[in-house]
């Protein structure tokens, strides 16, 4: 809602509360409690509430006390501008407006690497501010799983015959259908409200003031999904055990397993034949012309369609972990020095060539389409595509609990799932780290096994026995 000329004052207003809550936290006097508290938190169970604080405040402040505040600050200005310019270049389809922020903001990262350990993977660094504890190792093995069978997979998923969903879709009946989405999947009353943006996201004070945005374009029905996105975000912060709030254990863990929620959500639940026996008719009331002849089966292809694109926020289900891997790979270039942030775009057209079969034709609709490197967040990338993956592994974990998880989606029950998902997840909040978060809920490690049998039976082998 802010005029675009006030993005200057809020980088000083930024960079200055940015700055004082970092010289606070990392002042002598919070570094002795925490050691004056080892006696008190080794008396506790690892589990206890007073035990995993600890921990994670001692985590927290062991990083954030080797960051000068100077650093901080400027690592806070320099992601308000860069951001600035991000949006001019944008609009001008300009790498070049764009370069010298992510030199300035590479620089920067640079910086804060070196107030950390020497490692062989500098990378390291800048991915635990994401995803905790995830080493650089892990997420390339992983990702390197996700790269031999993925191209496989999109191409025996083409569906060239799938009935599409453009139509005219009123935007005031888009509106209305998200609240009936939101309702129906389920938050505590008077806690939430839904507003229109342009890049959806979800955020909040709180776990009973619940914001979700999403768009509205009347050319397709992509509202719903982002709706279904961001209400996945939203409720895992909703159902964040009370006991936390206002501490640092009161929300998501990692944006990993925040992702795995949205993802969960928007995939698992809102493109599946199960959902769309249900909403198939309650979409056909408010779009009757547009829904007309198309079955639930044509719906659940017309939303399930694979197909290569350059946008990753557009992406099917299958490509898009491609497009967050090229630039997993791309960022630790330009981290290590072994790539120019002047020789970036055609580093990315080179890949999205590789991997996706397909030359881009623009900045806008290659190298300047996501916002994360103009804001400094370098490593932030790879926690979509672990989301994705760590969704199917808590699906698999639902289903072994709730075998008729389908037939209840099916007849639009969504509080099995929702308080599950409550009970064995969100609950936790930032009270274990990601990893046994995962392994609590999960029963075991990130494993790219469970996503890759999901993408495989739903897009392969449904249709090659059809
Ligand atoms: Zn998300």
């Amino acid at each position: 809602m802010m005029p675009p000329r006030g993005q200057a004052h809020r980088a000083e207003q930024l960079a200055t509360l940015s700055r004082a809550a970092h010289e606070r936290f990392v002042s002598e006097e919070v570094g002795r409690l925490l050691d004056e508290l080892r006696d008190f938190e080794a008396g506790h169970e690892p589990d206890s509430f007073e035990a995993c604080l600890l921990r994670v405040a001692r985590e927290d402040y062991e990083k954030d006390v080797r960051v000068p505040p100077e650093l901080r600050a400027e690592l806070a200005r320099a992601g308000a501008t860069g951001y600035t310019a991000w949006i001019k270049a944008r609009e001008a389809d300009d790498f070049a407006l764009f370069l010298p922020a992510l030199e300035h903001a590479l620089e920067l990262k640079r910086r804060y690497i070196d107030c950390f350990e020497p490692t062989d993977e500098p990378y390291d660094v800048l991915l635990d501010d994401f995803e905790r504890g995830m080493p650089t190792a892990v997420v390339r093995r992983l990702f390197d799983e996700l790269k031999g069978e993925l191209p496989a997979i999109v191409l025996e998923a083409a569906d060239p015959d799938a009935p599409t969903l453009h139509g005219a879709f009123d935007a005031d009946e888009q509106r209305l259908l998200s609240r009936e989405i939101v309702e129906l999947f389920g938050l505590r009353d008077g806690a939430w409200r839904i507003d229109p943006t342009v890049h959806p996201f979800a955020s909040g004070a709180g776990v009973d003031d619940v914001r979700i945005t999403t768009f509205y374009h009347p050319g397709n029905l992509d509202s719903l999904f982002a709706t279904m996105h961001e209400y996945g975000h939203a409720l895992y912060e909703h159902q964040v055990d009370p006991g936390l709030d206002r501490t640092p254990l009161g929300s998501g863990v990692s944006l990993g397993l925040h992702e795995s929620q949205s993802r969960l959500w928007e995939n698992l639940v809102g493109r599946s034949r199960a959902f769309w026996a249900f909403f198939r008719p309650r979409l056909a009331q408010r779009f009757p012309r547009e829904l007309a002849g198309l079955s639930a089966e044509d719906v659940y292809r017309a939303v399930n369609r694979v197909e290569p694109t350059l946008i990753r926020i557009e992406a099917d289900e299958v490509t898009y972990s491609l497009h967050v891997i090229l630039r997993f790979e791309l960022e630790q270039e330009l981290v290590a020095g072994r790539l120019e942030p002047r020789s970036l775009p055609d580093a990315w057209n080179e890949k999205v060539h590789a991997y996706l079969g397909l030359e881009v034709p623009s900045a806008r609709e290659g190298v300047l389409q996501d916002t994360h490197w103009s804001l400094g967040y370098v490593g932030y990338f790879p926690t979509y595509a672990l989301g994705n993956i760590m969704s199917a592994q808590i699906w698999e974990a639902v289903v072994a609990d709730v075998p008729d998880l389908d037939e209840r989606i099916a007849a639009g029950e969504f509080a099995p799932l929702r308080e599950w998902l409550g009970q064995r997840l969100h609950r936790l909040g930032a009270s274990l780290s990601p990893a046994d978060t995962l392994a609590r809920v999960a029963g075991g490690p990130i494993e790219t096994g469970s996503y890759l049998r999901y993408l495989r039976e739903k897009h392969v082998g449904a249709r090659s026995g059809a």
